[in-house]
């Protein structure tokens, strides 16, 4: 049996790297959870931006992560 022929790739929304649409891939339709974690902090960024609040780094992405993993 061959299934792969039969998977959608999809680019990731985040930074266009083709992926599997498949169960094995949580983070879809993002590559992975970075991805996933930058789009939603690019989109919370646009919802609470706080007048000169310095662009996310890699410590705020981590603090952001560790709040979606709690699911605050
Ligand atoms: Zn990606």
């Amino acid at each position: 049996m061959n299934d792969e022929s039969k998977t959608p790739v999809v680019p990731c929304p985040q930074c266009g790297k083709r992926l599997y649409w498949t169960s094995d891939n949580p983070w879809r339709p993002f590559c992975s959870k970075r991805c996933r974690t930058l789009d939603l902090g690019a989109w919370a960024d646009e919802s609470h931006r706080i007048a000169g609040e310095p662009a996310m780094d890699d410590a705020s992405l981590d603090e952001l992560m560790n709040r979606i993993e709690r699911g605050d």
